[in-house]
């Protein structure tokens, strides 16, 4: 692996659903660009291989455990990552679910579980670290879904969820520029990661017919624009939503 600008030398940062698939390339970037990274999962023991993957890329790294979605344990362990790992400079809202169901069969749970995890889940975490970040010009990034964007048959509550997170994002930048807090959104297309594998392979084939690039994304694809909207090129842009889908939405 090449060395990379260690511009995060000093920074604390937090990703959640950092157990697998994009939060955890989120976590090892963050972490070889030289952050001590908190990797929140549901449990600590699901983020720890993400934990031994930006320890061996030389940074400092500690697993949590928590539900994106319970306010109270949120602010817990906000708390204590701070306690821990001696503040907190960027939030990486990455935590994510889906319950795919067309409008019709929609179950009243499946739209509530959606909500509360990717959006309430998002808040939760925004506002429980929103003050320290206030105190260092700390960086926001809250993964979205270019389905909030465009909308999707049988995704009802996440693209409602998603949307949700861009208003958020577009807001919380506003009420925190004063405070030189960043906070802004990506959209990722179709990117390989557990939950993207139960596709099955003729409708994956079509899919990659309609992505102009050619290609699925990848969870490092994703990882790339997070490290860039933390380190120094981030410093001037905030409330936006950037879409990484390889052209799919075009
Ligand atoms: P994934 O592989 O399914 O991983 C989801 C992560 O979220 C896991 O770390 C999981 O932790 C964590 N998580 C789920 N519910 C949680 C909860 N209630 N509390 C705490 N952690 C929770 O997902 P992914 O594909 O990497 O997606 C990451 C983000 O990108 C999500 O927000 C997703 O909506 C978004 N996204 C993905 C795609 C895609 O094509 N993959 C496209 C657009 C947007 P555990 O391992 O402990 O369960």
């Amino acid at each position: 692996m090449t060395e990379l600008d260690p511009y995060l030398k000093g920074k604390v940062a937090l990703v959640t659903g950092a157990s697998r698939g994009i939060g955890r390339a989120i976590a090892v970037q963050l972490a070889r660009r030289g952050a001590s990274v908190a990797c929140v999962a549901t449990t600590p023991e699901r983020a720890q291989g993400t934990v031994d993957l930006c320890v061996a890329a030389g940074a400092r790294a500690q697993a949590y455990g928590v539900d994106v979605g319970k306010t109270a344990a949120v602010a817990e362990l906000v708390a204590k990552v701070q306690a821990d790992l001696g503040g907190l400079d960027l939030l990486v809202n990455n935590a994510g679910i889906t319950r795919d169901q067309l409008l019709l069969r929609m179950s009243e749970e499946d739209f509530d579980a959606v909500i509360q995890t990717n959006l309430k889940g998002t808040w939760n975490f925004v506002k429980a670290a929103a003050r320290t970040l206030m105190k260092c010009q700390g960086r926001i990034v809250n993964i979205g879904s270019v389905v909030g964007v465009t909308g999707n048959a049988g995704q009802v509550n996440y693209a409602a969820s998603k949307a949700g997170v861009f208003g958020l994002t577009r807001s919380v930048a506003k009420e925190l520029s004063s405070r030189r807090v960043t906070c802004n959104a990506i959209a990722p297309g179709y990117i390989d990661t557990d939950m993207t594998a139960a596709i099955d392979a003729k409708a994956k084939e079509a899919l990659v017919a309609s992505i102009p690039l050619g290609r699925t994304g990848t969870p490092e694809d994703v990882a790339l624009l997070v490290d860039y909207l933390c380190g120094p090129g981030g410093s001037y842009i905030t409330g936006q939503t950037f879409v990484v889908d390889g052209g799919l939405s075009l």
